[in-house]
Formats: C-alpha cells, structure tokens, sequence
C-alpha cells in the first residue's frame, strides 16, 4: 500500500500467521518481526488484523523494541480517534473500581494491558492522581487523559512519574513533572484504617506500594500480641498496620534512614507506640538475630526485585532461597512468616518452589497457610504472564 502526499496514515496492521496465534490466545506483546504488514510509525492506535485479514482487535505501534502492544477489542472496522478510545477504557477501568474510591483512599485506577491500556498506570492517592506512561501512544494522548480524569474525577493534582527505564524503548524521556494543578509533596490516605503519607514526588513506585494492601490487611489481623519484624521496610507500611492491630512490638529493618524516619512518623501520626527501627542490611541482621537466638512471632519479608531480567533469575532464586531460610529460622512456635517477591521473571511455581527449598531440613515443620497477590485494582491479563508479579505466602510455624 502507497501513500500519496497528504494521506492518511494506514490505520491497520497485519501480524504474521504464527504472531496471529499468540495474538488469539491473548498474548498481547509483539516486536518487529511479528509484523507482516502496515506501518509502525509513528506511534499511534491501529486496527490490528491476523494472516487473513481478521480482527484481533486494537493496538499500539512503536518504533522501539516492543513493536505492537494489543489494547483489546474495540467494535467496528478502523481505529476510533484517539480521544474516543481514551476517554471509553479510562471510564471502564475507573467505573470497575467505583468501590474503592472514597476520597481518602489510595488505590490503583488503570492498570495497563489488564484495563486495555498498554503502558498505562494511574494511581490515586486521595486529591492526588500519579500516572505513569511507557508507551508513546500514551504520551501523545496526555491531552485527552489529563483532562478526562480530572472532570471525572475532580483530583486537584496530576504528576507524571515516568523516572522509569521502560521509556527509553520508546524515546522518551525519564521525568518526573506537574501536568495538572498544584504540586502536592505528601499527600494522606487512609488503609486498614491507618494512616500513610504517600510522596508522589519522590516516593517508591508512584510513591507508594498500593500493591501489598491485601497482604497489610492480613497482618493487621494476625498481629495482635505479636513481636513483629518488618524486613526491607521502606517507611514501615507492615509496621504501622500491624502495631494498629495491637502487635506487642514492630521492628522495622531498612537500608534507608530515610525510609524509616518516614516509618517512625508514620507511627507518632498514628498515635502508635512499639515502634522501633534498625538501619541495617537485612541479610546483616537476619545473622544477627539468629545468633542472638531472638525469635519473632510475625515476620514480613518483602525484599525488592532480585530479578531485574530472565538472565538475573538464578542468582536472585539463590537470594530468595538463602533469605527465606534466614527467616524462617528466627520464627518462635506458632510464628508467621509472610514472604513476598515482585520480580516478573520470578514465576508463581518458581517461588513456592525456592521457599519449599529454604523450608526443607529445617528442624521444624513449615505449613503454607495462605496465597495472596496484588489487590482487586491490579488485576492480571490472565494470557500476560509477568503480569502476576506480585507473589505472597503466608507460612507458619506450628506449636
Ligand atoms: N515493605 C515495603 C516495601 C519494600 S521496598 C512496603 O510495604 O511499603 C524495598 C525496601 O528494601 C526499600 O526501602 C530499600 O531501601 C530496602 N532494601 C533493599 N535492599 C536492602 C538490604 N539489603 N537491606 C535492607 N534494606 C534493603
């Protein structure tokens, strides 16, 4: 197909016959070579078509490394305007989420390919929406997002964190920027029933970890008369939840004396006492600990990312093996751990897996009491493996 000067660009693509099949069995990624025909620049929203010409619905082009990102279906025969297209999956990922949007909550609105937005992120933190955008299809929409969600939504402030590697693939800049309304440094959510500050700015992630609210719920429920140690724990969102729910004692172990400054006035906001926090490699103090014989009733391992790509996964199972076991060796009887990876290339499998090996030979027996994951408003592309990439176990140690 040619183009004359002043036409339109061809608003569909073809998939070869075997990306065709991945396609239909709900992959949703494809490179450069998966493409039989059409145009992947510039980036922009295309009617994508199988070997024969038939509909696997809409999808983003790239000229980057991940060439064709499917956003799902979408009715009729070419690609709606940009606007359309926004303003139809903005309202359909924040209507399924309609129950979790009092006005002091933090929860994830759009959540990429499982909301039909590839690339897409958008948390709310009370007043305050963060987005995050890896794809250029998403970028060059900003005005027909920003917009939308603010009328929908009335939040006084809109920042864009996209400090994320991801955007390089596609040229775009790593920033960090104001794209609605005033700046907003902290701003408070309310969890469980506690209180959190939430740095859009400048805080992990969008700045905070909405991800593991199932799991801070949990412990809230077990902590009662427990001594708990909240490992890797950023500013304490384990600690606060579980001393609110009447935990002896919370110990919160950290590298950063940021992060737990951060933890220790979280708990005086909160009017929480029992807090104390180590600065202190974890591998350090699990050492520590153990050689001191001091035993915890309730420890929350929630180590970062060991595994940045496939090629780092068999030195980080190494380290998850190594930490679990250190873990599991301070629970007193009828101790908790609750352990955690958020490494993609970590498999649901491999995970179980590394922590059975971190139980076996120990002298006591380790019982799997619970399996959780991301909260309702991350959900999963079922056929997007990677996207379950939050893995949590609840073992215990029996009387
Ligand atoms: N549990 C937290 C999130 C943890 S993020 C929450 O629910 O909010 C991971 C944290 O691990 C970061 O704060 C980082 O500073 C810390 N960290 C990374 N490696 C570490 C190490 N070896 N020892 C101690 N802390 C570490």
């Amino acid at each position: 197909m040619s183009n004359g000067p002043g036409a339109p660009t061809p608003d569909a693509v073809r998939l070869c016959a075997q990306a065709s099949g991945f396609a239909r069995r709900g992959q949703p990624w494809f490179y450069r070579d998966d493409v039989a025909g059409g145009e992947l620049a510039p980036s922009r929203l295309v009617r994508v078509r199988d070997e024969l010409g038939r509909d696997l619905g809409l999808g983003f082009t790239s000229a980057g490394r991940l060439a064709l990102r499917l956003a799902g279906p979408w009715p009729g025969d070419g690609a709606p305007d940009r606007e359309t297209f926004f303003h139809a999956r903005l309202q359909a990922a924040v209507a399924r989420r309609s129950g979790q949007l009092g006005p002091d909550d933090g929860a994830r609105l759009v959540h990429g390919e499982a909301d039909g937005l590839p690339g897409l992120v958008v948390d709310r933190y009370g007043p305050v929406l963060v987005l995050q955008s890896t794809s250029a299809v998403v970028e060059g929409a900003l005005d027909a997002i920003v917009p939308f969600l603010v009328g929908r939504l009335g939040a006084e402030s809109v920042v864009a964190r996209n400090d994320v590697p991801a955007r390089r693939h596609e040229g775009l800049p790593a920033e960090v920027r104001l794209l609605h309304g005033r700046r907003i440094e902290a701003a408070a959510i309310v969890e469980h029933g506690v209180g959190h500050t939430v740095r859009p700015f400048t805080g992990h992630k969008t700045g905070f970890y909405l991800d593991q609210r199932p799991a801070r719920g949990l412990v809230r429920e077990l902590a009662a008369g427990r001594t708990v140690l909240d490992l890797f724990s950023y500013q304490g969102g384990f600690s606060l939840a579980a001393l609110a729910g009447g935990a002896r004692s919370a110990t919160a172990v950290d590298q950063s004396a940021e992060a737990l400054a951060a933890a220790a006035a979280g708990a005086q906001r909160n009017g929480l006492t029992g807090l104390t926090t180590v600065e202190a490699d974890v591998f350090d103090f699990l050492r520590q600990q153990r050689e001191s014989g001091r035993q915890a009733d309730l420890v929350v391992l929630d180590p970062p990312a060991f595994a940045k790509s496939r090629r780092e996964v068999e030195g980080a199972s190494r380290g998850y093996r190594d930490l679990n076991r250190q873990a599991l060796r301070v629970l007193a009887p009828g101790g908790f751990l609750l352990t955690c990876t958020c490494s993609h290339h970590v498999e649901p499998a491999r995970f179980e897996e590394l922590v059975r090996q971190a139980a076996a030979g120990l002298p006591f027996r380790i019982v799997l009491r619970q399996r959780l994951g991301a909260g309702p408003d991350h959900p999963v592309l079922l056929t997007h493996p990677g996207s379950e990439y939050l893995k949590v176990l609840l073992l215990q140690r029996p009387d």
